[in-house]
């Protein structure tokens, strides 16, 4: 399913959105402001980014014009009512579309159903593969030398955050955050990631040694 990045410092708006987009079946990272919101998209890779405008740190334009000199990913606007200079300078740095607030959560999911149906699936890629390690992001298989391999979901998960790093080690905090999408109201602790490292380790059989433990930091899978 979609990821969608939410770039929003008006809270109580940003976990609406998150309820109801987490409800239509989207995976949802958030920030609450422009900074962390680069931070996150280079993290998360996400499929679309709602934006709000007004932000601290760094506004929605600038969000905007950053991610644009990096990537095509849509982005979605949320501009403040009557601010026709929003929405055209918006249009102008390269963001795909825009809502006015106060807006309907059903116009909003409207919109971002339509965008992601435009960009499609093709926006993603389908698989990944690290050495005779492959994963088929549609299907959640995952296959060694050409045989299936049975992962449980996190499993799936832990192993995708590994591949998608491309050969660079990760810290525990990192693994937690991208798998388990850890935030400080959650009681995980980085004992998590080492049980599950051991486990994806196991069911490598053969091809466990890739999965390297790197002293002090974390983890890392041999890409080649
Ligand atoms: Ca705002």
């Amino acid at each position: 399913m979609a990821k969608i990045l939410i770039v929003e410092d008006e809270r109580s708006l940003l976990k609406g959105l998150r309820f109801n987009l987490e409800r239509e079946g989207y995976k949802v990272a958030t920030a609450t402001d422009g900074q962390a919101g680069l931070e996150a998209f280079g993290r998360e890779k996400p499929d679309l980014v709602i934006l709000d405008v007004m932000l601290p740190k760094v506004d929605g334009y600038g969000v905007c014009r950053a991610i644009r000199q990096k990537s095509q990913t849509p982005i979605l606007m949320l501009t403040a009512r009557g601010e026709e200079i929003d929405r055209v300078l918006g249009l102008e740095l390269g963001a795909d579309d825009y809502v006015t607030k106060p807006f309907s959560l059903r116009e909003l999911l409207a919109r971002v159903k339509a965008i992601l149906k435009r960009v499609g699936p093709a926006a993603r890629p389908a698989a990944l593969r690290a050495g005779p390690l492959e994963l088929d992001l549609e299907r959640y298989e995952a296959k060694c030398s050409g045989r299936a391999v049975h992962l449980s979901s996190k499993e799936f998960d832990l192993l995708r955050c590994f591949m998608e790093a491309d050969g660079k080690a990760l810290t525990r905090e990192q693994i937690l955050e991208r798998v388990w999408g850890y935030d400080k109201g959650l009681e995980l602790d980085t004992r998590t990631v080492d049980q599950h490292v051991l486990r994806l380790r196991e069911r490598l059989g053969p091809e466990a040694p890739r999965l390297v433990t790197v002293k002090n930091v974390g983890y890392r899978l041999k890409a080649d």
